[in-house]
């Protein structure tokens, strides 16, 4: 048993994580700076503190007495969001900075930070039929303005404490992850659970019609959940030093991806397109030959399969919300 310090816990990725190492019998202390209320998963058998770790003395509470720490705390959300709001993405470098001096000081054994495909060079994304990102793609350094520049920075801080301070640092690229108990409105939510939201609306409201930003040519892969996890768990205890990919090379379209939602509900909506919508790259795939080199397996879940359950997940969501509106509707 570790114990294990897991931060940006009351978010998607890092409340799996925290349930995934709770199932498996570590000890986890999870911090976010929302209020417990807010987090999207919960649970009892860890220590949950509300804490800004932008803040070095809060670094230095959330990792005191730990031996790894896995930092998946940032400001961000899909496109709409990282495109408007550039600086606040930017001072995540804080987060990670102040963990980093805090884990060398508290003697951390080894760290974890979540990175980003948004690293890469843009240049190398101009085109749909995108051939893979290659880990060496990242430089000479594009990256996406705001958000993608503070992760690649974050990432040469990992490598230089690991350089410098002999901290055992892993770092993994993430390309959009996707699942149950995500953001699936409100501004920060990535494609998937967009498409899924904007789909049941349509099917619930019967206005059949679906706004898509772009023109929907622009290709994504998608990583579901577990996979994600697993693959964060298997890096975090490998001896990989250098950023890693760790997504899905399943690339697709926006359209198909609508193709794959409206599949599952059931029903065909008329597509709209919204050409001055915060689009991104216009074709981004994971190339996953250093990941099957390193660790003999990549993420594999099929887009379908993760899609399906993403979708009852969010249907699940938006029903008990419309219920819950209109009971209080009627006891008024
Ligand atoms: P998320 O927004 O659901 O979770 C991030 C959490 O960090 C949030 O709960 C937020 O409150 C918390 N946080 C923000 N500022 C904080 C602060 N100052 N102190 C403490 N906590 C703070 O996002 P996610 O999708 O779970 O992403 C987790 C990590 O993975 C992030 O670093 C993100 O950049 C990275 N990532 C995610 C994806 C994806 O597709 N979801 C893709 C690439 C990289």
């Amino acid at each position: 048993m570790k114990k294990i310090v897991v931060t940006g816990a009351g978010g998607f990725i890092a409340g799996h994580l925290v349930k995934q190492l709770i199932r498996q019998g570590h000890s986890v202390r999870a911090v976010d700076i929302k209020q417990l209320d807010d987090w999207y998963q919960i649970s009892d058998e860890s220590e949950n503190l509300t804490l800004d770790l932008r803040l070095r003395e809060n670094c230095y509470k959330a990792v005191n007495g730990f031996n790894e720490v896995f930092n998946l705390a940032a400001d961000m959300g899909g496109m709409g969001f990282i495109e408007n709001n550039k600086a606040a993405c930017m001072i995540s470098v804080l987060i990670n900075t102040h963990l980093l001096i805090a884990s060398r000081d508290n003697v951390i054994d080894r760290f974890f930070y979540s990175s980003s495909a948004c690293v890469y060079n843009g240049d190398k994304q101009t085109d749909t039929d995108n051939p893979g990102l290659k880990e060496s793609d990242a430089y000479p350094a594009l990256a996406e303005d705001g958000y993608g520049w503070e992760k690649l920075f974050s990432e040469r801080m990992c490598r230089h404490f690991r350089e410098d301070f002999g901290i055992t640092t892993r770092v993994a690229r993430f390309h959009n992850v996707y699942g149950p108990y995500g953001t699936y409105d409100g501004g920060r939510e990535k494609a998937p659970a967009a498409i899924c939201r904007k789909v049941i609306e349509a099917g619930i409201s019967g206005n059949k019609e679906i706004v898509i930003w772009g023109d929907g040519l622009q290709t994504r892969s998608f990583m579901y959940i577990e996979d994600c996890i697993k693959g964060i768990q298997d890096i975090m205890y490998s001896n990989i030093t250098e950023p890693i990919n760790l997504g899905s090379s399943e690339m697709v379209s926006i359209n198909e991806l609508v193709d794959i939602v409206e599949d599952i509900a059931g029903y065909k909506l008329e597509r709209k397109y919204d050409l001055n919508a915060p689009k991104g790259v216009r074709g981004r795939n994971s190339e996953n030959t250093l990941i099957r080199q390193y660790l003999g397996w990549e993420p594999s879940i099929p887009l379908r399969k993760g899609m399906k359950k993403t979708y009852d997940w969010i249907r699940e969501q938006i029903v008990t919300e419309q219920d819950k509106k209109k009971k209080e509707r009627f006891n008024k």
